[in-house]
Parts: C-alpha cells; structure tokens; sequence
C-alpha cells in the first residue's frame, strides 16, 4: 500500500472511530423525524437534545444556547448577519480582522454592500493584533466586533478574553469563530466574554456538514433561514441528527482527551518544525512562535513555489496546504500571509503543516527524511535562487 501521511487537519480530520459508532444508529434504525410526537421521532428528539448537552458541557453553557447548524461558515454567518440586522436600528458598524476565514471575511464585505461600514484591523509582522487599535476603532455606532480565536492558516491564537472584556465594557456584541481553537484550546464562553462562538464537526473529528453556534442568552439574532420552528425558531429544517450526534460525542472526546493529545500534538509539531529548519537552510517561521495553537505551523522556504512543493509531497503521499483549502488552487497569495506584510515571494513559498490525533512520530520522520531533498532540487533548478546564493543574500535573513 502505497504511503499516506496527513499532515492537513486545519483543513479537515478523518472521523473518529467512536464518532461513528455513536452516530450510524441514527442512519440506520433511528431515523424519524425529531419533530414527530409518534415513536418514531422520539429516540431522534432525545438524541439530538443530548447532543446539545453535550456541546453546552464542552462550552461551558446552557443547552439552550446552543444552536446547530450546517457547518462553520453558517454559523458564522448566522452570528454576523443575525446581530447586523438585529442591531441595525443602533448602528453600523462592525469590527473584524485583515486575518479571519473567508467565512467571517465575505461575510462583512457581503454586509458593506448592505450599507454597513466595516474596520478590517491589521496585524503585525508576527500575525498579532493591536488591542490599543481595537479600542480606537470602536466608536458610538459599533454593534458588533468578530474576531476569530485562532488562526486557520498560521494557528496565531487572539487574545479573546481581553478582547470580550472590551467588548462587554464598551456593551458591544462579541462574536468569535471557534473553529480552529476547539480541540485545541479550552473553549469556556463565560472566561472568554464572548456572546457568539462557532464551531463546525469536521474539524474536530465529526463529518462534514454539521457546525454549533452558541448565542448567549439574551442575545438576539435575526435568522437567516425560515421555516418551521426548528432551533426555537432560529434555524429553521429538519434536524441532521446522525450529523448532531457526531458533534456531540466529538465534542464529548475533546473534552476527554484534549489534554493527553495536545501533548502529544505539540511534540510532534515542534519535532517537525526543528528538523525541517535544521535540515533545510532559509525557512523561515510565519507566525508568533508561541501564542499558536499547539498543531500547526506554517513555514516559508525562499525560492520555492509553494503549489509545486506541494504536488512533490503529495506525489510521496505527504499532504500539507499552503493556506486555507478554499484559497488554494488559486494564484493569489494568502491573505493572512500579506496581512502579516511577507512579502508574496515568501508567502508563494509558505506551507502549513497541520498536524491531528493519528499522526505518528514515523509520519514526521518520513517528512523530515523525504522533504529536504526536494526543497533542494527545487531551489538548484531556480536561477533566482543561485543568484542570490551567489550574493549571499536571502529574502528570510534580511527581513529579521
Ligand atoms: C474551516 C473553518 C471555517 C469553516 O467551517 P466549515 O464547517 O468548513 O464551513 C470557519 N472558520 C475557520 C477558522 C475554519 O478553519
């Protein structure tokens, strides 16, 4: 059997064994519909309001805080759009960052042309915020601030609970998308000051097309799809209730495992990202070396084309990213990475390394031994390259 190691669980995680297991009775015998007063929708009802349990349990809130939805993005769409038009009468403006997901990003430009202003705050060369500039850019007509709690593409962690705690003194609603950090970091809604946080199943072990919006109570939201009264009339259809189940008990293993695994994660990234720099010359580290969730790095090699090392790996059943998945493929350069003021040259190089719970020490090492050479084929076929090692100058030293 030919090699597969993944290294790409920023972008999505295979489903855990006992996720499945949890959710295939509600494909197979369960399958009525929650709604149904009969016996057929009752073992679905209760199933789906355990589920919610068990996402307020991870979260550290009331089940009827929670919302499920489809997926990340509609959840952060449903907590932007929901307070944007909740809030319209009191103002118009909304507070995000140059670095979130495309999910939180189009959805405010999308909201532009409804005639809200939005501030998109920068970061710097470390992919950090400025909580002074957070601060200036509220002003009287502020009704939301959205910013995420890690960053997908570098891992960078925002410091949420500060950011609520302004939030909250200044009576704003805040918004963060959870997504990245759930598994990863402890996600407790009362010491993060948050009124909305999204998470989405497939990044935490569950199947794709299920996410969890939790909406303090008190907090109003407009919804965005009509229709019966599902989700106390806040999300309207039919429950996915295999797909809620999943997110339940994925939920449930985070919270029992995250500990253990973090640990093992963390030694493994940090094994990887010491032995490439070590094997390779000229890598560079994109992102805060410490405040980064604990399975992820993204690193940028000079005078190499992101996309092609990429099809390198892959051709030796190595899958790495150079960004968010829904901006690969396209020749346009990480937003995060131009946010964070690389140069493009550097960020057409950069590669994110996502590391999961089923990655092994062999999976490194295979890596460390197979990548190093390739980068160096690479860079001796690249006239830039021999240029500029001609001059001794390189892009990653200069910049420091
Ligand atoms: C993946 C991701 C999303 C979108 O979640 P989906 O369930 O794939 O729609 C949103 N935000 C971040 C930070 C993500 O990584």
């Amino acid at each position: 059997m030919e090699k597969r190691i993944y290294f790409d669980h920023n972008a999505t995680t295979p489903v855990h064994e006992e996720v499945l297991d949890a959710m295939l009775p509600y494909l197979r015998d369960e399958w009525g519909n929650p709604s149904s007063i009969h016996w057929a929708g009752r073992g679905p009802r209760k199933a789906v309001e355990d589920a919610r349990e068990q996402v307020a349990a991870f979260l550290n809130c009331t089940p009827l805080e929670i919302i499920f939805t489809s997926s990340g993005t509609e959840g952060d769409n449903l907590a932007i759009k929901g307070i944007a038009y909740a809030l319209r009468s009191k103002g118009n403006h909304i507070i995000t960052t140059k670095v979130e997901h495309p999910a939180v990003l189009n959805t405010c430009k999308y909201l532009e042309k409804e005639g809200f202003d939005v501030t998109y705050l920068g970061v710097d060369a470390n992919g950090m915020l400025s909580l002074d500039e957070l601060r200036e850019s509220i002003t009287p007509k502020t009704i939301l601030i959205t910013i995420m709690y890690a960053n997908n593409e570098t891992g960078v962690i925002f410091p949420i609970e500060e950011i609520g705690k302004i939030a909250r003194e200044r009576g704003i609603t805040f918004h963060t998308d959870a997504v990245q950090a759930a598994g990863k970091l402890p996600l407790d809604v009362t010491k993060l000051n948050c009124d909305l946080l999204s998470i989405s199943g497939h990044k935490i072990y569950a199947p794709k097309g299920i996410g969890a919006l939790y909406i303090r109570r008190g907090v109003r939201v407009v919804p965005l799809i009509h229709g019966g009264h599902h989700e106390r009339n806040r999300r309207a259809g039919t429950e996915n209730v295999a797909g809620i189940v999943a997110l339940g008990k994925a939920c449930e293993i985070a919270m029992r495992d995250m500990d253990k695994e973090v640990a093992h994660i963390k030694y493994l990234r940090d094994k990887l990202e010491k032995g490439l720099m070590e094997r390779i010359p000229h890598v560079r580290l994109n992102g805060h070396p410490e405040k980064r969730i604990p399975n992820t790095t993204n690193l940028g090699f000079d005078f190499v084309e992101g996309e092609s090392l990429l099809l390198n790996l892959d051709m030796l059943g190595i899958a790495a990213s150079s960004g968010s998945a829904c901006t690969s493929g396209s020749l346009e350069p990480s937003h995060v990475l131009v946010a964070m003021g690389i140069p493009p040259a550097l960020s057409h190089g950069s590669v994110r390394f996502s590391l999961g719970r089923f990655n092994t020490e062999e999976d490194v090492d295979y890596l460390l031994e197979k990548m190093p050479p390739i980068v160096e084929r690479m860079r001796s076929m690249s006239p830039l390259w021999n240029e500029a090692e001609k001059k001794g100058m390189f892009m990653a030293i200069e910049e420091k």
